[in-house]
């Protein structure tokens, strides 16, 4: 930081303090991690100053062939992990290569399904906010009364309305997704299946949630959340596929300018990391977290959304405790646990207000802890549920039991 001290005290100090913060909070929010020393310094390398327009061998500029190599270490490890044919590593981000993938297989007008937003699904899946609810006409589909895909009435769904498109994936759903499934339904009704699997990628990669490779037309992810690399996107699919589409055109020029090489080479540092034996433990450990502390909250009496998790997130449902997510994601974060509010499914509340709290373990398993921890948080986080503000001392000692333990070393 001292180069960015002697330029910059605010930015400076503004960096320090969320070090701070990050050391002295337990991350909670299922969608965050902690990255190795490893990407995060391939991220800030002199990578940033190269432009890169095209692909390897087929750039719109000189000087390319050491970002070449860092895309197609990218690429090739990218398919490794993944086990596919074709792998598009530029995509500034999910949203966008979720936005790439649609102009490319999609025309203004045409139908599509995706999880609703108030479901679990994402933005990217036909939300009224957002492009994909924009050009296209969107049905949605749900989960049912007992907070899971009902998979015979998304078939009714689509038979009735004939997407062109159904895009399986979610960002606030804890069971397992059955993919194969997903695929019959898409060929029973003549539609492509578009997986986004940002959530889950590093539970795919490591073989602890079943992989959508197999069943998906297409592909795409973070890089960032369990997957435990950099903020970016990628797109994933068999070679024909790829090509009928050209998805790579959909990327650059149809949807974004030069690649963020300096990324793509922390993208590339990410998979050789995922490749290692470790990486499987890793990734079993988030789930094994994950459970552990469900059930230390079902235990303390608070209410999950479905009744438990198969990945790395639950939904708590405020609603016995008449709290709502808002009042709940405050709360926490008095005690030193940061989590987001979340709609849970049929939520009379808001998307601001909420009646549900989403938490998940990526970040937690990243920084050592284990399931015995997982007890210490729902103690933590149940007291601040069940007891409101007059627990805040209480909980925040409980949490500093374990930052004091777990250290970050960044
Ligand atoms: N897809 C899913 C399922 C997500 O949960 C998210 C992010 O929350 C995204 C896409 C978008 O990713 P990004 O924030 O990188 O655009």
């Amino acid at each position: 930081l001292d180069e960015v001290k002697a330029v910059d005290k605010e930015v400076a100090a503004a960096i320090e303090a969320e070090m701070a913060r990050q050391n002295s909070h337990i991350e909670l929010i299922a969608s965050e991690n902690w990255v190795s020393k490893a990407v995060m310094a391939a991220m800030g390398s002199p990578l940033t100053n190269k432009y890169a327009e095209g692909y390897p061998g087929k750039r719109y500029y000189g000087g390319c062939e050491c970002v070449d190599e860092v895309e197609e270490l990218a690429r090739e490890r990218a398919k490794k992990l993944f086990g596919c044919e074709y792998v598009n590593v530029q995509p500034h981000s999910g949203a966008q290569a979720n936005m790439a993938v649609q102009f490319a297989m999609l025309k203004p007008g045409d139908t599509i399904m995706g999880q609703n937003l108030a479901h679990g699904g994402h933005l990217t899946h036909g939300s009224p906010a957002n492009f994909s609810g924009t050009y296209f006409n969107v049905v949605p589909y749900g989960v049912n009364d007992d907070g899971v895909l009902d998979y015979d009435e998304i078939l009714r769904i689509a038979k009735e309305c004939k997407p062109k498109m159904i895009i399986a994936g979610a960002s606030a759903y804890a069971r397992t997704i059955d993919f194969k499934r997903f695929r019959e339904i898409a060929d029973e009704v003549g539609a492509y299946l578009m997986v986004d699997m940002a959530h889950i990628a590093g539970l795919v990669a490591a073989g602890v949630h079943p992989s959508p490779i197999p069943y998906a037309h297409v592909t795409t992810t973070t890089t960032h959340k369990t997957l435990r690399g950099p903020r970016g996107g990628m797109i994933l699919s068999d070679a024909a596929t790829a090509k009928q589409f050209n998805f790579n055109k959909a990327v650059f020029p149809g949807t974004q300018g030069g690649p963020l090489m300096h990324v793509i080479a922390a993208k590339a540092v990410c998979f050789q990391e995922a490749l290692q034996p470790e990486y499987k433990e890793y990734q079993k450990q988030i789930v094994k977290n994950a459970q552990a502390l469900c059930k230390g909250l079902m235990d303390r009496g608070i209410k999950i959304v479905s009744g438990g998790t198969d990945n790395h997130l639950m939904l708590i449902d405020l609603t016995p405790f008449d709290l709502t997510g808002k009042e709940v994601e405050h709360l926490l974060d008095a005690a030193n646990i940061t989590a987001n509010k979340n709609t849970i499914p049929n939520d009379p509340k808001s998307a601001f207000v909420t009646s549900g709290v989403r938490i998940g373990t990526p970040a937690v398993t990243a920084r050592g802890l284990k399931e015995e921890d997982m007890e210490t948080i729902a103690e933590a986080a149940a007291l601040m549920i069940k007891e409101g503000e007059s627990a805040t001392e209480k909980a925040k000692a409980l949490v500093k039991s374990l930052t004091d333990k777990y250290p970050l070393d960044m």
